[in-house]
């Protein structure tokens, strides 16, 4: 396993648990330390195809029985979510992509909006055309906590993740893989998962293997305390300004999708980790202003942490999750595209089952990590069309 984050500790931690032999779960830096823990934390159940929200409703049910089956807790915040539009244009695609849901059977529940307001108490009524209450719908307050767990859970059955160790060849003969270089040594190994998030590229580069993702920057804002804020208060999401909030550390925390985001370069240079990232607080004061007339306590409010990190695009919005045809043995498990922190327990569930047992529990060719080889990606169009998904992110689509 390559990369110590969501989806590298998810995947390792379910090999383990399948008594998948030997797995080793390596990372250039202190494990858990790059894009995961910068995460909101958000599990949305609502996810615009059958497969991913498959995928949700499959991670719900891993985070919130983990404790059961492990003994150890994964916190989370079981509130549910309130689905909002302010546009009459909006309240129909919101509309369409809940009907949708529900028939990929997702719970969702239409309220009128003084029912939400009711059911959050810092969200106001006025304005909302169309509101759906998501009951599912959860969060982690600190994304690193998730990720603690499953390294614990996983040490139990054996796992072992060592940090401070780069990645720097992957030997590939004959189209199979062998083994994998690290500065500290060679591990051979018929099997390596690249779980590197927007180092993805890079990692398939070493064996010949094109991943096609783009890091994207995503940032977000943790106000001061609020007076009546409690942790239990639903999840918003306001589709016409493509922002969301939620309780934290006694405040909100608000984020959202800006139409013109900063791509970053796939070639990472070497030494580079998110905390080098710079961040734009105007941006963030842009969208307390669109967000405020619903939710009135980001009027006047100050901020106790601003942070982000780097979303790992994909041209069409979709993750890569499986084995790559060209090379026997080499596996994906990347493309977050913002929802990945949630879906990597699904993801990790499913790839771990594929990897032993040779067939993934249900269909997953939405996600084959082979399926842009034949669309003549140039790294103009690739950017063009991540762009594109990131800025409309909450514009729903079949
Ligand atoms: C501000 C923000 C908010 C977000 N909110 C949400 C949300 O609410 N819900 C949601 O579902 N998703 C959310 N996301 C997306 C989510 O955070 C990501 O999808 C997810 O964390 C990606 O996990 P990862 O394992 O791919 O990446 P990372 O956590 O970055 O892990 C990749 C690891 O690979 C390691 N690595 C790279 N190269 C090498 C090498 N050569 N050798 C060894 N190791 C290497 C890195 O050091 C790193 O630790 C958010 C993202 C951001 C930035």
């Amino acid at each position: 396993m390559i990369g110590a984050g969501a989806f590298g500790f998810s995947v390792a931690y379910q090999l383990v648990r399948l008594g998948a032999g030997s797995v080793v779960l390596l990372d250039q830096y202190e494990p858990g330390t790059q894009v995961s823990p910068k995460a909101a934390g958000l599990f949305k159940m609502i996810q615009a195809s059958a497969t991913k929200t498959r995928l949700a409703l499959l991670s719900r049910q891993i985070v919130t029985t983990f404790a059961q089956e492990t003994g150890v807790p994964i916190p989370h915040e079981a509130v549910g979510s309130l689905f909002i539009a302010r546009t009459p244009a909006h309240a129909g695609m919101v509309d369409a992509e809940v009907e949708d849901s529900v028939g990929w059977g997702v719970e969702i529940e239409r309220v009128d909006a003084r029912e939400a307001s009711r059911l959050c108490g810092y969200l106001d009524p006025e304005g909302i055309v169309s509101v759906h209450h998501v009951p599912g719908d959860l969060y982690i307050e600190e994304p690193r906590s998730m990720l603690i767990a499953y390294w614990q859970a996983g040490e139990a059955l054996g796992l072992r993740v060592i940090g401070h160790t780069p990645v720097t060849g992957i030997s590939v003969e004959a189209g199979e893989v062998w083994a994998v270089q690290t500065a500290a040594g060679t591990i051979e190994t018929p099997v390596v998962v690249d779980a590197a998030g927007v180092w993805s590229r890079m990692i398939g580069a070493m064996a010949g293997v094109e991943v096609p993702v783009v890091p994207m920057r995503h940032q977000l804002r943790i106000t001061s305390p609020i007076e009546g804020v409690t942790a239990d208060m639903p999840i918003v999401r306001i589709t016409d300004a493509s922002g969301y909030a939620r309780p934290a550390r006694n405040g909100l925390m608000f984020g959202g999708f800006e139409s013109n985001p900063l791509a970053y370069p796939s070639q990472l240079p070497a030494g580079f980790t998110t905390d080098m990232i710079s961040f734009d607080p105007t941006l963030n004061d842009q969208f307390a202003e669109v967000l405020k007339p619903s939710i009135p306590a980001l009027r006047e409010h100050t901020s106790q942490e601003e942070r982000g990190g780097l979303f790992t695009m994909t041209a069409d919005g979709k993750l890569m999750a499986g084995p790559v045809g060209a090379v026997r043995g080499f596996w994906v498990t990347t493309g977050c595209n913002g929802s990945g922190f949630s879906l990597s327990s699904a993801i990790g569930r499913c790839v771990a089952e594929w990897i032993v047992g040779g067939e993934p529990p249900f269909d997953l060719s939405l996600l084959a990590p082979d399926r842009f080889a034949s669309q003549g990606l140039t790294p103009e169009l690739l950017h063009e069309k991540a762009v594109w998904q990131y800025a409309n992110y909450y514009t729903p689509s079949a």
